[in-house]
């Protein structure tokens, strides 16, 4: 670890990505000596290649603006590069890479031959026009283009890359590149996108949870439910844990969240939707609009009493004292929907605690997913239907699950809990490994 941090300085993200990833698969990798003989963590731990690029485009004042993005193809052992594109401030080299490390144990964990990657930008989306969002976009795949293709490396969306994002950057693609071709997912449909896609990290997150219960006997009907962030993960986390019984509570932005002990039921929730992706407005004029509900100026959920927790905004989101208020709470389940939302600690303090803990990169693997099975579509040049893809997508959250009990049944926990970081890990790890060694 002090060779990682000394070869990485200033890497925050990366640096907690790899030591909860290390400190897990330590003991595994200890009894294969090919591993070891290969070097196979140290060389897991460094990108295959960081494409960093300036993107100058006009804003609707005339003036001329600046911002950096890159392209972190992190390893693609097992398939053509694959991961998201995110645009946000807060978007850093480190942060690009902790995601990079993630998705390609992320993409292993779905079976589908997908290596890792993850771009982006610094780039603030809040607060543009869709001139502005466009001239970026379009500005960015110049660059882009030449480093991306169906078999090589294949964006998709994260947070502040949507629909509309997609559809900018892949007009853009085309008119460079004269292909029509799946080098993008989360396209729209009329162009090749996949049904399910918009809802499957958070559908898929759910179809985790539902498994992590069950194999405890028990289930998501009656639950009560806290869920952070409003956006796709969010939202679609929602409306999935609602039609399995459960009453969701809470969901929130970066000015706070909303409270609603009635529940969000699927008529609140599209105003939700309606809200976010069409109007891009706050959540706090849900709070507006419907009298059962209170609005928590720059707060976060987790002291809303509850049984599972959800977390769908942003890495780093749950602190130990968040955690520790979960636990005060009697939480049953934290499930994450978005990249690394739990600290280390909080995460050690939440599973110490008995807390069943499902990892980002099984629970919210289920994004990717389908993004591989638009890929396939593309391919094949046809067009599942919403039931097959969805079915496809339930059978490979199962999958996760088991594959997670399998390497993740340790009988160190409490209460015989599973521990699923370190299944996650190992069986993500294997896979890419393996495929190293070969
Ligand atoms: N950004 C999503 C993730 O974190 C999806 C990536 C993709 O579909 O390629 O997994």
């Amino acid at each position: 670890m002090a060779g990682l941090e000394k070869r990485n300085p200033g890497q925050p993200e990366f640096h907690q990505a790899v030591k909860e990833f290390v400190s897990t698969v330590m003991p595994f990798v200890l009894d294969h000596p090919d591993y070891l003989q290969h070097q196979i963590l140290e060389r897991m731990s460094e990108p295959d290649r960081i494409i960093t690029f300036r993107v100058t485009w006009r804003d609707d004042h005339g003036n001329i603006r600046v911002n950096r993005a890159w392209r972190v193809q992190f390893n693609n052992s097992i398939g053509p590069y694959k991961g998201g594109l995110r645009f946000h401030p807060t978007v850093t080299l480190s942060v690009l890479k902790f995601l990079g490390f993630e998705q390609t144990l992320k993409n292993s964990l779905t079976g589908l031959p997908m290596g890792g990657a993850k771009g982006g930008a610094n780039f603030n989306p809040k607060g543009k026009s869709d001139n502005e969002v466009m001239s970026f976009c379009q500005s960015m795949m110049i660059e882009l283009f030449r480093h991306i293709g169906p078999d090589k490396d294949v964006p998709a969306g994260d947070i502040g890359v949507g629909a509309r994002e997609i559809s900018y950057l892949y007009g853009q693609y085309k008119r460079l590149q004269n292909q029509f071709h799946g080098v993008l997912t989360g396209k729209g449909l009329s162009f090749g996108g996949s049904l399910i896609r918009t809802e499957a990290t958070g559908y898929g997150c759910v179809y985790f949870c539902q498994e992590m219960l069950n194999h405890r006997d028990d289930s998501l009907d009656g639950k009560d439910v806290v869920i952070s962030g409003s956006g796709n993960v969010a939202t679609y986390a929602a409306e999935k844990a609602t039609e399995l019984g459960a009453k969701v509570l809470t969901l929130s932005d970066s000015s706070g969240f909303i409270h609603d002990p009635d529940g969000i039921t699927p008529e609140k929730l599209e105003f939700v939707k309606q809200l976010k992706e069409v109007r891009r407005g706050r959540i706090s004029e849900y709070a507006d609009e419907f009298s059962s509900a209170s609005f928590h100026e720059g707060k976060k959920p987790w002291s809303v009493d509850c049984d599972v927790a959800i977390p769908c905004a942003t890495q780093n989101e749950i602190s130990l004292d968040d955690a520790k208020n979960l636990t005060d709470n009697n939480v049953q389940v934290v499930c994450e929907g978005a990249n690394m939302p739990t600290e280390f600690d909080a995460m050690h303090h939440l599973m110490k605690a008995g807390v069943m803990f499902g990892p980002a990169k099984a629970a919210n693997a289920g994004g990717v997913a389908v993004s591989g099975l638009e890929q396939s579509q593309n391919a094949l040049r046809m067009s599942w239907s919403r039931a097959e893809v969805d079915e496809k997508l339930l059978g490979i959250m199962k999958d996760i699950h088991e594959k997670c009990v399998k390497h993740g049944s340790t009988g160190e926990l409490p209460k015989d809990n599973i521990d699923y970081v370190t299944g996650a890990n190992v069986a993500g790890f294997i896979k890419v490994a393996d495929t190293m060694v070969a």
